[in-house]
């Protein structure tokens, strides 16, 4: 499968039936699995054969969903959770604990800024935040003795700047530690960040992979490439015995390939959960089938949505990396060339009162607190997921409040003008 092309992966990678086997891959609805045997079943918990026991763990057709996902990313290994907050705090906790540092970009989306910031704080695990814009003097003045992984976004959600991925990467592997990037924006149809040198990538499932609104969801992927051997001191649960997995070494056993993913089930999932439902995994699959078809249409909408804003009278300023304007189109560029996403934003003049009118006169795009859906949606921060701010404090926030993101759906681009430019027209 890893010689097709993307658009061949997204349909048939992951799963293989054999001879009379289901077509669609199967819901193994199912807690649990049976074994004839103790031996064979204690074999499964000392991680001598692989195989199911307990859905909590790993089920079938997760790990079905999770392959083709890393065929897709051009990983070793993936697995799924049960959302994209919980892909995230697995892959920093995997290779984190009480002491450990994180050097992170401060354009991220609000869920993970406050998963580090706040919660992973809490756990005794510190972080800088610096500039996706930042120079390399910049970047490498952040990292401590005990770093142990950097994170950014191919795209922000929803600030939109674009990663340097190869500057993060410089930075992180001339300091031993692993880049991690969330590549929920793009999709790998439109961006493969392990082959600019991430080495870890995470999704929510939840945008465009599912695509539809209909499962929340996350993955992890490992591109397989960073050496946790040659960093031993640094990342003792994957490089000395994990005592409550009966002494395994993780990077010796499954190699650079495995380690990390087969950490972060034995470990991760066992005891914390999150593990996506069989089901959800199903209707996820079904996303990917189309992810490769969908993804230009969005793209081709954004860019489309962007340019019309970028003239209208009533629009003081558009964010859209696909603009030749924007100060990421050469990043994007080099990254996405195909581009990037559907989602755009700029500001109304006239604040909060404009946005508000503009949006009650919507009549395609839904007012959601979602993006990267078939259907388009939009969302004013000042007036619903920031109403608490004052003026200022948005302004300080770099959300003013005639601040409009819209998340540009599969509808004909003509059809989605018109609903804009009548809505402009009735502020
Ligand atoms: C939505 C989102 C998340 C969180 O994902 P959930 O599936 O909602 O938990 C993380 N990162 C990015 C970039 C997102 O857009």
């Amino acid at each position: 499968m890893n010689d097709y092309q993307i658009n061949t992966k997204c349909v048939q990678a992951g799963y293989t039936p054999g001879n009379g086997e289901p077509r669609q891959i199967p819901i193994i609805q199912s807690t649990t699995f049976k074994y004839d045997t103790s031996e064979e079943m204690g074999k499964l918990f000392d991680l001598e054969a692989s195989g199911y026991f307990y859905t909590r763990l790993q089920n079938p057709t997760n790990d079905y969903v999770a392959a083709k996902i890393a065929a897709l990313e051009g990983g070793t290994a993936a697995m799924l959770t049960s959302s994209g907050q919980a892909a995230n705090f697995y892959a920093l906790f995997n290779i984190c604990e009480c002491g450990s540092h994180i050097v992170a970009s401060s354009s991220i989306y609000g869920g993970t800024f406050n998963l580090i910031s706040v919660t992973m704080a809490k756990m005794g695990i510190s972080a800088t935040f610096v500039s996706p814009d930042c120079s390399e003097e910049e970047l490498n003045a952040a990292f401590r003795d005990n770093t142990r992984a950097v994170f950014g976004e191919t795209i922000a959600n929803p600030a939109l700047t674009v990663l340097d991925i190869e500057k993060f990467a410089r930075a992180a592997h001339s300091h031993g530690v692993p880049l991690i990037v969330d590549n929920t924006f793009p999709t790998p149809v439109n961006c493969r960040p392990i082959e600019w040198g991430a080495d870890i990538v995470t999704h929510s499932t939840t945008k465009y992979m599912d695509g539809h609104g209909a499962a929340v969801g996350g993955c992890i992927v490992d591109g397989g490439k960073f050496d946790w051997m040659a960093h031993a001191h640094k990342y003792p649960g994957l490089c000395t015995p994990d005592e409550s997995y009966h002494g395994v070494t993780y990077a010796e056993k499954f190699g650079k390939e495995g380690a990390f993913i087969s950490k972060c089930t034995s470990q991760l999932m066992r005891d914390l959960g999150s593990i996506q439902s069989p089901q959800n995994a199903f209707i996820l699959n079904l996303g990917l089938e189309s992810l490769h078809v969908r993804m230009p249409r969005h793209v081709e909408n954004g860019q489309a949505v962007a340019e019309f804003l970028a003239n209208q009278p009533q629009v003081e300023y558009v964010s859209y990396p696909g603009l030749p304007s924007n100060p990421y189109y050469d990043l994007a560029q080099k990254y996405m060339g195909n581009g990037g996403c559907g989602v755009v934003s700029f500001c109304l003049k006239g604040g909060r009162i404009a946005a508000e009118k503009f949006l009650k006169n919507l009549k395609l795009a839904a007012i959601e607190t979602h993006v990267a859906d078939a259907r388009t949606c939009c969302l004013n921060p000042a007036t619903s997921t920031h109403r608490q701010m004052t003026e200022e404090q948005l302004l300080t926030a770099g959300v003013p409040a005639g601040l409009v993101r819209i998340s540009c759906g599969l509808e004909d681009k003509n059809d989605l003008i018109a609903d804009l430019k009548q809505a402009l027209e009735a502020i």
